[in-house]
């Protein structure tokens, strides 16, 4: 038997449903806040993601999957979104128009060799926006509700923002020296990765799993204390408009994100059962530049798929997925099996979920597969009645049975399904003609 690989996930039965639920909530939201769908390649230059996201990171170090395709050219499969909507805004000159900022959003796989455990895969799915060309806090903070929101619509109320700002460049710079001469003298102490991140990227020391827990971590350097005006005044906008939106935030000066091109506002998506960020994103208002398009700032996040349905089902908030048919229809012969090929098709083309025997089971079996869909009907045809027009309609739940015109069955579910309560009698055509 081949295995699926290390890392990766068949979806499938209930959580397959669970997870495509999830996406029609999130492509109904999108579309109330006028977000674009995008997609962009799966694969694309390696160049790209060492270069964009930044040769200090560990998914771009570390965790790529890179290969050398028949062309002999170096493609990667892209470890996050971000960078392949940036490099498609560049390419396709979306800033040539008027229509500054462009809002889009993406949902597909990404790649990055990591230690697969729970909530950690090497295939993993993100959801995510990104709005190019405004510097407007209001942009952070809509950007940051719509996270917020899509989860509220989901169920999880207990979703916290955790947020915080890294100013900008001269704010940063300042912060960095300040925390190399606090951890230089611990040095020694660091784990090895911090060791590398004390001159490639010191900012990544203060979310170290490994260090963080630390004594001396407590009296570390904060980031908002050295924030410039500017940055401080972006900062106190964001919150204040995240306040209007009423979205539950807590300032956490440990977000420090581990992405290098990340600006002023970072923030991660946390619910108060589940230490793993569902989420996470910010402003980065240099990569446009960085990848040779113009100057543009941006901001965005991306929440992991697999962790979002994962955590939904384990709280059983799933009353929204589907998890029944609406009728089973049951046959025994071949002049019965014809009436169902057709009822199936005019149903289903009615708006109904409707399933019928494939394999010439018998009817014991057909109710038990019935059963096992959890059909609110089962439609029974039998040819002495087919040759009176007639039909019998069984609730699976109430098991009350009457026989009904085969004509008016889209009616009798509209009525006895759908929303609309038309009254018309389906026992008898004389009388519905009247
Ligand atoms: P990141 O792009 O690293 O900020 O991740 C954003 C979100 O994607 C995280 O909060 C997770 O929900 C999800 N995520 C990141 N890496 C993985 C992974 N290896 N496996 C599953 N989900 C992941």
């Amino acid at each position: 038997m081949i295995s699926k690989p290390k890392g990766t996930v068949d979806l499938t039965d209930k959580k397959a449903r669970c997870w495509k639920y999830v996406e029609e909530v999130i492509d109904s939201v999108m579309e109330k806040y006028n977000y674009n769908y995008i997609r962009t390649p799966i694969f694309e230059a390696s160049e790209l993601f060492h270069r964009g996201i930044g040769d200090s990171t560990d998914i771009v170090t570390k965790e790529t999957y890179d290969f050398k395709d028949r062309g002999d050219r170096s493609i990667t499969l892209r470890p996050e979104g971000t960078a392949g909507v940036v490099r498609s805004y560049i390419e396709n000159k979306m800033y040539g128009k008027n229509n500054l900022p462009v809002k889009v959003y993406y949902n597909g796989t990404m790649y990055r060799y990591e230690r697969p455990q729970k909530g950690r895969l090497r295939e993993l799915s993100q959801y995510g926006v990104e709005v190019l060309g405004s510097t407007d806090p209001m942009m952070d903070a809509e950007v940051i509700s719509l996270a917020y929101n899509i989860n509220k619509m989901l169920g999880l109320t207990d979703t916290v923002v955790h947020i915080n700002s890294l100013g900008d460049k001269e704010s940063r710079d300042k912060y960095r020296e300040a925390l190399k001469s606090y951890f230089k003298p611990h040095l020694d102490d660091l784990c090895d990765d911090c060791k590398e991140r004390f001159d490639k990227n010191p900012l990544r020391i203060i979310d170290c799993k490994i260090d963080s827990n630390k004594d001396y971590f407590k009296d570390a350097p904060n980031i908002l204390d050295y924030l410039n005006k500017e940055s401080k005044e972006h900062f106190e906008k964001v919150c204040e408009y995240l306040d209007i939106l009423e979205v539950k935030y807590v300032i956490d000066p440990k977000i420090v994100r581990g992405l290098d091109y990340y600006n002023h506002t970072v923030f991660e998506l946390m619910t108060e059962e589940s230490n793993l960020a569902l989420g996470g994103g910010g402003r980065y208002d240099n990569l446009v530049s960085t990848l040779d398009g113009p100057e543009t700032s941006c901001v965005g996040y991306a929440v992991g798929l697999d962790r979002l349905v994962d955590l939904l089902m384990e709280k059983e908030l799933t009353t929204n997925v589907r998890d029944y048919i609406d009728a089973f229809i049951m046959y025994v012969n071949e002049d019965e099996k014809k009436n169902a090929i057709y009822l199936a098709n005019e149903l289903r083309m009615s708006g109904f979920v409707v399933e019928t025997e494939y394999t010439k089971k018998s009817l014991k079996s057909q109710f038990k597969r019935a059963d096992y869909f959890n059909s609110k009907y089962l439609i029974l045809l039998n040819s002495d009645d087919l040759n009176e027009g007639l039909v019998t309609i069984k609730n699976n739940k109430t098991k009350e049975e009457e026989k009904i015109m085969m004509e008016y069955i889209i009616y009798y579910f509209d009525e006895h399904i759908s929303d609309d309560n038309l009254p018309i009698d389906y026992h008898n055509h004389d009388e519905e003609e009247v």
